[in-house]
Order: C-alpha cells, then sequence, then structure tokens
C-alpha cells in the first residue's frame, strides 16, 4: 500500500503551533506506512497563488523549520509552477458545464446574505448568476465587467466521506454555496488549484485541521468532476490554548520563539505527537518509537489544549536525555563529556550548562564563612585525596569522621566553596570535572 501526504502551508507568515502539528501528524502518516511495509511519502506544497501576500522568506523559514524539526519531505512542489495545470483542469469544468460566470461584488453578496439570514435562511449563494444569458454576458463585458468563476455544486449528488478522525461523513451539496474558484483577474482561490495538486501529486491521504471540513465537502465533488477518486480524508481538531479557546498568542508561537525558549524540537514533537490524542504525551526522543505508535484512531474529536508548562516539561525531560555527541556542538568551548554528564540533570534547557561551565572554570563568587566552616574548609583542603577511586566520597568520610559533622554541615560547606553555590550538581561527579588542582584551590581560599 502506498500512503502519500502532504503538508500545504501558505507562505503568507511563518508555521505556528497549530500547523507545525498539522506537518507532523502528516510526516507521520507517511513514514508510518513506510514503517509498516508499505511505501509512505510526505510531500511539501507550497500554496503560493496568493501572490500578493506570499513572500520567499517565509517559503524559506517554512523549509527550515520543517528541518530543524527533523521533518524531512520526500519532495516539493510550489502551486505558482504549476498554473498551466490549474487552466487545463479549469477547461475541463468548464467543457462539462461545472463552472460558470458571476459578477455580484462582495457588497451585493454581503447583502443578500443579510436579507437571507433576516429572513431565517441559511446564508447560501443563491445562483443568481446561472440566470443570465449570453445577451446578458454580452451586455457585462460591453459595460467591461469581467466575471469571476464559480464551481457547480451537483445537488443531486450527495457527499459522504469516511472521515480517519470524524467517522463517516454526510452533507447535502444543496446546503453549500458554489465556491468561487476564481477572480475576476483571473487568479485561483484555494479550492480548485488544491484539488487539482492532490490529483496530480498522487496524493492518498489529506490529513488537516477541521477548519477545512466545509472545503472538502467541496472538494469531494470537484476530485469526481475532474474524473478522479478523492483521497482519505481526515480532519483533527483544532488546537486550542490552556484557556480553551483559540488564542491569539498560539498563532504568533513557532519555531524562533521555541528556538529562543531552549526547547529543543525533540519536544516539540513528543508533545504535538500525542496532545489530542488518547495516548500519553510523554518526554520519547525516539522518533522511531512515536512513528511505531502514530494511531488515527487515538485521536479525540475534542480541541487539544496546548499548554507552555506541559512543553517545558517535555522539553526538561527530553534535556536530561541528551547525548553529549548531539549537544556538544552548542556547549561552551572546552566543555567535555564528563561536565556534560556532570550537570545534565540539573538543566532545564542546554544553554543552561553554559551557567555551570562558567561556575567550573570560575571565578566564583564565595559566600561569608564562620570560623569554624574556614576551620573545617582548611581541614577539607588536607583531606582531598585525587588517587581516592571516588573522591568525593572519599573526602566526606574523612572528614565525617575526623569531626563529626554530618548532613548540612558537612556538605554545604564544601559546595559552597567548591561552586559559589547551595545547590547543583551532583558533587561526586562535579568534583571529578573541577580537577584537584581548583578543587584544592577553592578549599583554601575559602578557608583564609
Ligand atoms: N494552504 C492551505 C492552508 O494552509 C492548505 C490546506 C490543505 O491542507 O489543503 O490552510
Amino acid at each position: 500500500m502506498t500512503t502519500i501526504t502532504r503538508f500545504a502551508p501558505s507562505p503568507t507568515g511563518n508555521l505556528h503551533v497549530g500547523n507545525i502539528r498539522t506537518a507532523l501528524h502528516n510526516w507521520f502518516l507517511a513514514r508510518k506506512a513506510k514503517e509498516t511495509g508499505g511505501s509512505g511519502k510526505f510531500m511539501l506544497r507550497i500554496d503560493d497563488t496568493d501572490a500578493e501576500r506570499s513572500r520567499e522568506e517565509f517559503v524559506t523559514g517554512i523549509r527550515a523549520d520543517l528541518a530543524w524539526l527533523g521533518l524531512d519531505v520526500d519532495g516539493e512542489e510550489r502551486q505558482s509552477d504549476r498554473l498551466a495545470h490549474y487552466e487545463a483542469a479549469f477547461e475541463t469544468l468548464k467543457a462539462s458545464g461545472r463552472v460558470y460566470r458571476a459578477y455580484e461584488t462582495a457588497q451585493e453578496l454581503d447583502l443578500k446574505r443579510k436579507v437571507q439570514l433576516g429572513r431565517g435562511l441559511p446564508p447560501i449563494y443563491d445562483r443568481g448568476a446561472l440566470k443570465l444569458t449570453e445577451a446578458d454576458h454580452a451586455a457585462k463585458a460591453a459595460e467591461g465587467a469581467h466575471p469571476h468563476w464559480r464551481f457547480l455544486l451537483d445537488h443531486d449528488s450527495p457527499i459522504t466521506w469516511e472521515d480517519g478522525v470524524r467517522g463517516p461523513q454526510h452533507f447535502d451539496p444543496a446546503a453549500l454555496s458554489d465556491p468561487v474558484i476564481r477572480r475576476a483577474d483571473g487568479s485561483w482561490l484555494y479550492m480548485l488549484p488544491s484539488a487539482v495538486d492532490d490529483i496530480e501529486m498522487g496524493i492518498t491521504d489529506v490529513l488537516r485541521g477541521e477548519d477545512h471540513v466545509s472545503n472538502t465537502a467541496v472538494q469531494v465533488q470537484m476530485f469526481e468532476a475532474l474524473g478522479a477518486v478523492p483521497p482519505r480524508f481526515a480532519h483533527e481538531a483544532l488546537l486550542m490554548g490552556k484557556e480553551g479557546k483559540l488564542s491569539k498568542r498560539l498563532g504568533s508561537l513557532g519555531c524562533e520563539s521555541f528556538q529562543e525558549r531552549g526547547i529543543e524540537p525533540d519536544a516539540i514533537v513528543a508533545l504535538l505527537a500525542r496532545l489530542g490524542t488518547s495516548q500519553p504525551v510523554e518526554p520519547i526522543a525516539d522518533r522511531q518509537a512515536l512513528v511505531d505508535s502514530f494511531d488515527l484512531s487515538t485521536f479525540g474529536r475534542a480541541p487539544a489544549k496546548f499548554d507552555d508548562a506541559d512543553l517545558d516539561r517535555v522539553n526538561t525531560a527530553i534535556v536530561h536525555q541528551m547525548e553529549y555527541e548531539v549537544v556538544k556542538e552548542r556547549l561552551p568551548d572546552g566543555m567535555d563529556e564528563a561536565a556534560w554528564y556532570a550537570v545534565r540533570p540539573n538543566l532545564a534547557i542546554v544553554a543552561d550548562a553554559a551557567e555551570w561551565w562558567r561556575i567550573v572554570t570560575g571565578p566564583i563568587d564565595l559566600p561569608e564563612f564562620s570560623d569554624d566552616d574556614r576551620a573545617y574548609l582548611a581541614q577539607a583542603a588536607k583531606a582531598l585525596d585525587f588517587a581516592a577511586e571516588d573522591p568525593w566520597h572519599a573526602l566526606t568520610g574523612a572528614l565525617k569522621e575526623a569531626t563529626g559533622r554530618k548532613g548540612k554541615s558537612l556538605f554545604l560547606p564544601l559546595r559552597q566553596a567548591l561552586t559559589g553555590m547551595d545547590h547543583g550538581p551532583d558533587m561526586a561527579e562535579l568534583l571529578l570535572v573541577l580537577g584537584e588542582e581548583t578543587a584544592r584551590r577553592r578549599l583554601d581560599r575559602a578557608a583564609n
């Protein structure tokens, strides 16, 4: 079995967490198909028919974001390169009488809708333009008017599909407006190019947000009018802020802001893979494990709630699993493997490692020690023995015996003298990272 999915952003802005999630799920669907013995492809389609609002910098940004997230694509198409294909499909629809010319202005349509709503009727396009004769069109042309084009829905052909998330779907085409597919200036609206591309790119599965459900109803008839079998459709519930509504903030939350906040791509992927599904969100860095467990049938119909606190929690747990090889380029110069593993359990984000490395390399600020503690630290400097297998436990063991100190009074002055801090990484590991010379120097300095 072949599964070809696509992610089809309009390059009119940066990707936000909602469309990152859509991209991710399409990627999972394709990768999972590959896993289970079929062939799977994940395509990027740039929906840039809106020349005025589309910008090249956003196209570049979308590619960079997908790469950062580790969502490799198997091909890329751009709608602006494919205008001839839409023209050809349009001619087909024209020849079969499935498109028609209309002239109403936005204001006229708005007024019609208001009248309908006032009468308690659904605000559906009344097909007024279908009544125009050739003579009427000629008269319009003589006035210099250019028509826009609508797709003629077949009211006798009920629309149904089995939705991968929502289950069986039924639409009465008579309850839908014939959509405008082409503007008076010849430019395309979303509906037709998308269907043409899905056909010609061999898309088998269209997975997108539930805000597209009514578009799907129209496109099902478009596929059929173009002689194609519609792909499988699945519409996922939208992502909401934790306060439970579509939040503006989510719309501006993208990879750049995640990166600035120290969020790892694996954390976003782990969270968004399962948010809104019946599977638990877990800090799973193993992409393969996420692919294996990805399952559309676990997706719920209720909106998925995105909470920054969840993301931070998953992120921290992911950071605690990161191997030195993966992060080494992002660590300060000189910070080695032992140092990374010593501080890793104390990090919220990778960048915090630099703070601990600064403490290792010094200089550090010391607190005021009591006379008693200074004498104790002098004793510690003498007892320090790096020939021991575990210098920290050897040191604290010896000091405990010699001084009778225990607990906080045994450990805290040592930690403070060695790091300037009251808390932090495991001292047994950190002491090895500091090394004998630095450790002794710090203890001596604190003692004096
Ligand atoms: N460009 C459309 C969007 O971003 C694509 C929708 C689709 O997946 O067909 O909403």
